[in-house]
Order: structure tokens, then C-alpha cells, then sequence
């Protein structure tokens, strides 16, 4: 027996079955677009443009500097701003709401926890990251690995934590593969690498907002993770830290601002830093992100992260069963549910014409090197029906060759 071909009508029905059906209202999607890309740039959501008008034209203009203490409108002030975000985005990652710290990019983020982390572990001299990972984890390492006399050591992805031993610090991993979507079992990697006595930290870039994350009950040490892909943050939104709260009263960060100090008015000689997540903290918090941000993270009230995850699937394996049938291409991404992130990928010789001529025909993907086409499903917004418009688009892009048309042989700046 054939399985019948998936209509429109059926990703249609998907649709409106789905525990996730009304969310695709908190967003501004321009029309004609099939958005595959919010793994690395998240839509706009509803509320943002106004929150940064309202933030702008009464928090800035009339309140001025009274604003950091108390706003005109009566929402919080932008002093308590940081803690009340990171208290969000913590209910989505099994995070207590008082273990989270946001500002920061990424990148500085996993500075300042690799140096926290081989501070607990002063007898061990050892980075582990795997080779595949994003590249920012792998220089800040380096850098870190050089500023402090450390070796890094490079894991194999299937075993991440066999070449942990007694001279390993930290094992820093990003648990969805950003180019392969491939992901780790988070908890026990976690046990794994404690049963040797290092450090775990996680990078849940791409999977906050678009994989249910635990780190209270698989007991890692540190998370990062960036807020403008699945949560819609905005270019360069800050990014979260998470510590693990048996690690907060001896944590040591190395860029101790005043932010991060107990009392920053006191404006004494001698850093002390404050109890808790705060002293992550280095310099003024960026208020028109964090607000921007804020608004943004509306769009998860009342969302379960079980309910992404099935929308998420249910997106991921539709979208690979048309691969296969009407293109015949096969993913770089596991099949296997347990080890798939929220996006598929595949690899092509000509990948980078490809996402360009799906770009060309409204479906708005992104390209990998060396040969990684790559899409993203955000399940607060993507549809079924938006899987099989940009399948049909990506079957005519190869039926006509356009992969290969001459203005794709040069590469833009950003892919
Ligand atoms: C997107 C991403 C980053 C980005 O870091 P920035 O400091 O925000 O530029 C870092 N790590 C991973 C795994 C990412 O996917």
C-alpha cells in the first residue's frame, strides 16, 4: 500500500488541530513569505513596535532618568527590567526564576562562565568542546585556553563525554548541532561528564523557545543562550546565562562590573559582589533590548514547551517526508525524534544557489558552509501549510536548475 501524497488540505487540517493554532496571531509576517529562517533571526512579534515607542516617548522622554528607578506608565522600573525577562525565558529552559541572568552577548556570556567554571576546577586544565560546534564557543575557548594556560580538547560528537578525565574542567557543548540540527541527550552527556568530576555547560541557542530544556533536573552547571532566534528578541537581543543555584554563592566571572556589585551606588574602591545570579552582571543594562525583548517574550504566555515540541516534530517530519518524495533529497538531520533539534537540513553541491533561488521565489531559508542548505521551524509561527508551499517551491527551484543561475556564484556577506 502507497501512502497518499500530502495535499494542501491535509497540512491545512494539521493546522488547525494543532495545540499551538492561534500563536501565528502574535506575529508580523510580511505577506508572500514562507519564514524558515527564525533560527537565526525570529519574527517580529505583535507587541514590540509599540513597547519600544512607549519605552522611547514616556520612559526615556518624560521620565528621563527617573525611569531606571520607576517608570511613568507604572510598569516596573528598568533597574528591576533584567531580573523580570530572565525570569521568563527561565520557565522555558527548567530554570528557577531567580537562576538567570540576561545581558551580555552569547559570546561574552561563554567567557565569563568558562572562566567561572575552571575557577571551581583550579586543578584541571582542560577545555572539551566538540569540533562541529558554533564557531564563537570555539574561539572564546581558545581565547579563554590562552588567557589562562589552558588546553582545549576536541570531542567526538557520539561520545562527547569519553574523553573526559581527571584533567577536564568543563565540558562545554551546544546541544542542537546549528548545522546539522542534530541533538545531544542533554541529561545524560550531563551525567556522564559529572561522573568524571568536570563541569557541564550547555549552549541552548538553538534550543530555547523551540525544545523543552530541563536543566534543573538533569543538574547541569551552566547554560547560555541567545533570545533572537526562537524568542524573537530582535537583532542582537541580549543573551541568557543560567547557573546552577549550588554553584551561584562561590561563582567567580571575570569582568566584575558595577552591576554586578552588591551595592553599585555606594560607588566604593573594593569590588563585592552581589548574592545570587546578579553577579553575572558587568554594566548598564541595555534597556531598549531588554524592553524589546520583554514584549517579544508574550508570545510564550500560556505556551507549553511540550506543546512546541510536538508542533515542532510534527513541522520537521512533514517537511522531510516531502523532501523525500517530490525532491528525493535526504536530510543531514537525524530522523530519529530524540536526536533532532527544530530545524532540517541538507547538504547539496549547490546549497547556497538553492537557498537563493528559494529566497528568489518567497521562502526564506539560509545557507551553511561548505554545502548545508538549512530551515528553521519556529512552531509559534510556521505552519504545515507553509512546509508544503516551501517544498513545492523548493521541487520547481531544482525541476528548473535555478540553483545554478550565474548571479549566485557570489556568495553575500551574510548567508
Ligand atoms: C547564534 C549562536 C551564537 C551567537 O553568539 P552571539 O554572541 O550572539 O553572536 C553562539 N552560539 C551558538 C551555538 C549559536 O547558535
Amino acid at each position: 500500500m502507497t501512502t497518499p501524497p500530502v495535499t494542501r488540505e491535509a497540512a491545512a487540517a494539521l493546522d488547525a488541530g494543532s495545540p499551538l493554532a492561534g500563536t501565528r496571531d502574535r506575529f508580523r509576517l510580511p505577506d508572500g513569505v514562507v519564514y524558515l529562517d527564525g533560527n537565526s533571526l525570529g519574527a517580529t512579534a505583535t507587541g514590540v513596535a509599540a513597547r519600544l515607542a512607549e519605552v522611547v516617548e514616556h520612559e526615556w522622554q518624560e521620565g528621563l532618568i527617573d525611569s531606571w528607578n520607576a517608570v511613568p506608565n507604572g510598569a516596573d522600573a528598568w533597574m528591576g527590567l533584567p531580573a523580570r525577562v530572565a525570569a521568563r525565558i527561565a520557565r522555558l529552559v527548567g530554570a528557577g526564576p531567580d537562576d538567570v541572568h540576561v545581558g551580555d552577548s552569547t559570546t561574552v556570556s561563554l567567557f565569563k562562565t568558562m572562566v567561572a567554571a575552571r575557577r571551581m576546577r583550579p586543578g584541571r586544565s582542560v577545555l572539551v568542546l566538540e569540533p562541529g560546534t558554533f564557531p564563537t564557543d570555539g574561539y572564546v575557548a581558545a581565547g579563554v585556553a590562552d588567557l589562562l594556560g589552558l588546553e582545549l580538547r576536541w570531542c567526538d560528537p557520539a561520545d562527547p563525554a569519553a574523553v573526559v578525565d581527571d584533567d577536564v574542567a568543563l565540558l562545554s557543548l551546544t546541544h542542537v548541532d546549528f548545522r546539522t540540527g542534530a541533538m545531544f541527550d542533554l541529561p545524560a552527556v550531563t551525567a556522564a561528564a559529572h561522573e568524571k568530576g568536570a563541569l557541564v555547560q550547555w549552549d541552548l541557542c538553538h534550543s530555547v523557545g523551540a525544545v523543552p530544556v530541563d536543566l534543573t533536573a538533569a543538574g547541569a552547571d551552566f547554560a547560555v543562550g541567545c533570545t533572537y532566534k526562537y524568542l524573537n528578541g530582535g537583532p542582537g537581543s541580549p543573551a541568557f546565562t543560567w547557573v546552577s543555584p549550588r554553584h551561584q554563592p562561590a561563582l567567580r566571572q571575570p569582568i566584575t562590573g558595577w552591576m554586578g556589585h552588591a551595592r553599585p551606588f555606594a560607588m566604593t574602591r573594593d569590588y563585592q559582589p552581589r548574592d545570587g545570579i546578579g553577579r553575572l552582571a558587568s554594566g548598564t543594562p541595555p534597556v531598549l533590548a531588554l524592553s524589546a525583548l520583554d514584549a517579544a517574550l508574550d508570545a510564550f504566555d500560556g505556551v507549553e514547551m511540550s506543546d512546541v515540541r510536538t508542533v515542532s516534530l510534527s513541522l520537521t517530519d512533514l517537511f522531510i517526508r516531502l523532501l523525500d518524495e517530490r525532491c528525493g533529497l535526504g536530510p543531514v538531520t537525524p530522523r530519529e525524534h530524540a536526536r533532532r533539534g527544530s530545524q532540517v537540513s541538507f547538504r547539496h553541491p549547490q546549497a547556497y544557489g538553492i537557498v537563493q533561488a528559494l529566497n528568489a521565489r518567497g521562502v526564506i531559508a539560509d545557507f551553511r558552509d561548505p554545502d548545508i542548505a538549512r530551515f528553521g521551524f519556529a512552531p509559534l509561527y510556521v505552519r504545515h501549510v507553509d512546509v508544503h508551499d516551501a517544498v513545492g517551491q523548493l521541487a520547481a527551484v531544482l525541476e528548473h536548475d535555478e540553483q545554478l543561475d550565474p548571479a549566485y556564484a557570489e556568495r553575500n556577506w551574510v548567508t
